[in-house]
């Protein structure tokens, strides 16, 4: 009976593919976490120049625009004269 004996191969198949799907489905997702780092919220864009980088590498005036050096917090102030 050649054709029992293959469809008796194939529920072989079958099951060693559930066995093996079913442990692959077990394994902690844990890469869904680095998913998303371009957009970064620690970023942030210098009012003068549109750069961005990184917010402890910015500097902050008083009113809480950021810059990318004092500079052109100086140079931004003088273009843009107080509201
Ligand atoms: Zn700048």
């Amino acid at each position: 009976m050649g054709f029992i004996g293959l469809v008796r191969i194939l529920i072989l198949i079958l099951a060693l593919w559930l066995i093996y799907r079913f442990i692959f489905h077990r394994k902690p997702k844990q890469l869904q976490h680095d998913a998303s780092k371009t957009n970064d919220p620690t970023m942030v864009k210098c009012q003068q120049c549109e750069m961005h980088l990184p917010r402890e590498d910015a500097i902050a005036d008083a009113t809480g625009r950021w810059f990318c050096s004092a500079d052109h917090r100086l140079e931004y102030e003088q273009t843009n004269p107080e509201e």
